[in-house]
């Protein structure tokens, strides 16, 4: 697997852009990295507890203001003529492109909260695979976000810039997700995993033991959380913790659920009981962590996976068969990440037997079922940051 570009590189590579395309040199830069999540899923947006890590990809924002109050958008990915969007008050309430919403939200909202940048063009570049439930889209939010704060002189604490990134996500992407991504993005910590709590956003810090590696399996099937199931998972916790009698899911427990079962029915009660036992399942994965015993927190891994796919139903059979090989491979623990139906697993694996489980994983699978995943090694890595300029 070709290593991905270092994140200097990278960065050169997009102020080259941006020269390129806008004909003059950035004078500002800002990274953001992606992230993985260890376990803890589809518990975010029901206050619960969760356990990321800040990631070794990264999209990078390279920016120059503009004398004209406009706002030009470009990304490599597209690779397309920038997308104009005018930042005069009469300005349309999105941009024309469904990617570039992303960006030009983060605009609209610091406006809005009252940190005007006036016009800018920024250009982005990225090696972080986007849609694999890795977090491009908080990524590519939160450089924006550091980007709109130098030129404002507002500069913001993480966990509010982190709101603020989830808000442009909500309003201008139309995708209602949880806080952990942006957490993840902003407060990533090299050589650690976070636990997050999503009421109070409170973070305990845990190290990773050297010995175990990290490695995000991508099933290159492509999920869109704007449409469908991502909100229709979260309207069936709302419903089942109105029929518990609390406002979210955090607040009950599995003998509650039981005492309500007849009244939730069997799909209410199946999503409510993994939200329950997932959030259980994180504080046994990180006391297991801290006290060495990596068997035990893997096996909550893949507890976590199996909940996914019989009690939330959002897994897919490629997820649960990457999940199935890499469980007869001696995988430490495997399970889907991200909102579900494609993307990635995230995989533990020792150490020493880390190149031999990536290159048996990726080989089996082609050759038993016909499709090729992409696997690569991940580590934990500081949140995003501006870039200094050498
Ligand atoms: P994830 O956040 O897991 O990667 P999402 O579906 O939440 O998946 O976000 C992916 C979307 O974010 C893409 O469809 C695109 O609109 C936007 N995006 C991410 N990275 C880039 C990029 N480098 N250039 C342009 N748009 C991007
Ligand atoms: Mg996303």
């Amino acid at each position: 697997m070709p290593s991905p570009q270092k994140l200097k590189d990278l960065e050169v590579s997009c102020r080259e852009h941006f020269t390129r395309i806008f004909e003059t040199p950035p004078i500002l830069s800002a990274s953001a990295p992606g992230r993985v999540n260890l376990i803890g899923e589809h518990v975010d947006y029901q206050d619960g507890l969760v356990a990321p890590l800040a990631i070794d990809r990264h999209v990078v924002a390279s920016a120059a203001p503009l004398q004209e109050k406009k706002a030009l958008i470009w990304s490599s990915t597209s690779n397309q003529p920038p997308v104009v969007v005018d930042l005069n008050p009469n300005h349309p309430l999105k941009a024309p492109d469904a990617w570039a919403n992303y960006i030009f939200g983060v605009i609209a909202c610091y406006r809005a909260a009252g940190h005007d940048t006036g016009g800018l063009a920024i250009a982005i570049d990225s090696n972080l695979p986007s849609g694999a439930g890795l977090s491009s889209s908080a990524a590519l939010e939160s450089a924006t976000a550091l980007i709109v704060e130098e030129f404002s002189g507002n500069h913001l604490p993480a966990k509010e810039r982190a709101q603020l990134c989830r808000k442009a996500e909500h309003q201008y992407a139309g995708v209602p997700c949880g806080i952990m991504d942006q957490m993840a993005v902003n407060c990533g910590l090299k050589d650690h995993a976070l636990v997050i709590d999503c009421r109070t956003l409170e973070i305990t810090p845990f190290t990773l033991p050297a010995e175990l590696s990290m490695v995000v399996v991508d099933t290159k099937v492509k999920h869109s959380l704007a449409d469908g199931e991502y909100a229709k998972r979260k309207n069936d916790c709302v419903k089942a913790a109105e029929i518990l009698g609390t406002q979210m899911l955090r607040d009950t427990d599995i003998e509650q659920l039981k005492q309500k079962q007849n009244q939730l029915g069997n799909r209410l009660y199946r999503r409510a009981h993994h939200v329950v036992s997932e959030i259980t399942r994180v504080k046994d994965f990180t006391a297991a962590m801290k006290s060495g015993n990596p068997k035990l927190a893997g096996s909550l891994m893949n507890a976590s996976h199996a909940s996914l796919r019989d009690d939330f139903e959002v897994s897919c059979p490629e997820l649960n068969t990457l999940v199935e090989m890499a469980e007869k491979l001696e995988a430490i623990g495997s399970r889907m990440m991200g909102g579900g139906f494609g993307g990635s697993t995230i995989n533990l694996v020792h150490s020493a037997k880390v190149n031999e489980f990536t290159d048996q994983l990726v080989k089996k699978c082609r050759e038993e079922h016909g499709w090729t995943p992409e696997a690569f090694v991940v580590s934990a890595v500081d949140a995003a940051t501006l870039s200094e300029f050498s």
